[in-house]
């Protein structure tokens, strides 16, 4: 199994639009930060967890060769807006792509991507040809099992999913104590970890979140959906052992 970071950033993508600051402004790349989500190569398939604004651009840096599935963790638009830029892979498998989400997530995105359902709309360039599939429990999908990690995102319900001894938790500010049980044995996370301070309403902050990975107790925790009050370099001398951030270009292999 291989996992690819393909963006590690928060909403607003690092560097933010119009800010100056000093990691909006660094050179090194591990500062810059596209929207959050990451592609999985797995038993010889290729998936992604969320469809970025940023999606496009993601896969011409790291390409896939086809796209066989996709799993989103919820419905807000720094992890959904891309969606439409998974048409190349309709058109070139001359196929829809099959697509899992919980019962909330999947009602949001027949409402934000109402044209794909829409069979009274003209084709124009083409629309995406998706099969949505609502989720809850464990499931099995081209020889994969799939765990839908349930998480709190504020008040929202959302969720992570655990691949294997992989577990991918984005966009949290709780794990409840039924959802830590799924994690049992996990050896490599990545988890909300956000900003150092200060405390956030919908997300871990740095803190938070090492003190969340150290209760799961993962050989290797990578921190994700990073804002740019993140420097990498000071921040990450601050982790203690095993628990580091992510950047996007990070591969996994296990
Ligand atoms: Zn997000
Ligand atoms: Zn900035
Ligand atoms: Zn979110």
């Amino acid at each position: 199994m291989r996992v690819t970071f393909l963006g590690t950033g928060t909403s607003t993508g690092v560097p933010v639009v119009g800010c100056h600051c000093r990691v909006c402004t660094s050179d090194n790349p591990r500062n810059q930060r596209l929207r959050q989500s990451v592609s999985i190569e797995a038993s010889g398939r290729h998936f992604l967890i969320d469809t970025t604004p940023d999606l496009r651009l993601q896969l011409l840096r790291h390409p896939i060769p086809r796209l066989d599935f996709l799993l989103f963790t919820h419905s807000h638009s720094d992890h959904l807006m891309g969606l439409d830029d998974i048409r190349p892979f309709n058109f070139r498998q001359r196929e829809s792509i099959h697509a899992f989400a919980n019962p909330m997530t999947a009602k949001a995105i027949r409402r934000a991507f109402s044209y794909i359902w829409d069979t009274g709309s003209q084709l124009g360039g083409g629309k995406p040809q998706l099969e949505l599939h609502e989720v809850e429990e464990p499931f099995v999908h081209e020889g994969i099992e799939i765990v839908p990690i349930p998480v709190d995102h504020g008040d929202w319900t959302i969720l992570g999913f655990r691949i294997g001894s992989f577990a991918y938790i984005t966009d949290t500010n709780g794990i409840p104590p039924a959802s830590m049980k799924l994690l049992e044995g996990i050896e490599v996370l990545a988890l909300d970890g956000l900003r150092p301070a200060p405390h956030h309403s919908t997300h871990f902050v740095i803190g938070e979140a090492v003190e969340c990975a150290q209760k799961i107790g993962a050989r290797e925790t990578w921190l994700i959906h990073l804002a740019h009050d993140v420097e990498h370099e000071e921040v990450e001398a601050t982790l203690p052992p095993g628990i580091r951030l992510a950047y996007d270009g990070l591969v996994l292999e296990s």
